[in-house]
């Protein structure tokens, strides 16, 4: 069955982003990908793959995608968020990571550990 892959990235992590999805472009394209707004609009345009969009993260894309975690419609999570500065919605950071742990979904958080899991899956 192929994978549900959710790709997010805060915006001064987007141009790592879209470097990492490019570079691992042959990969991707073997999973069913989705991202907050913005995020899946650049990965898509940068390397021609379908990702399905929520909302932007900060409209409410973060919890979107949480909830599909919670009815076990998403696999794996690509998240970059931003270590160094703060975010309006830090809340729905923290509930996506959290219920990540809660469903025991792979969340990688930097480009290293998101190259290990895809390699590895
Ligand atoms: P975006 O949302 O992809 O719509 O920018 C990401 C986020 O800030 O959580």
């Amino acid at each position: 069955m192929i994978k549900k892959l959710a790709l997010i990235a805060h915006d001064n992590k987007k141009q790592e982003m879209i470097a990492w999805a490019l570079k691992n472009k042959d990969i991707l394209s073997e999973y069913d990908l989705c991202g907050t707004g913005t995020t899946s609009k650049l990965v898509s345009e940068a390397t021609g793959l379908n990702v399905k969009g929520y909302l932007s993260g900060p409209l409410g894309g973060d919890l979107q995608i949480g909830a599909k975690v919670a009815e076990r419609d998403i696999d794996m999570i690509i998240f970059f968020w931003d270590p160094l500065m703060a975010q309006p919605h830090d809340p729905d950071v923290k509930a996506l990571l959290r219920i990540s742990v809660v469903y025991d979904i792979p969340i990688a958080t930097n480009p290293a550990t998101a190259t290990l899991i895809i390699k590895n899956d």
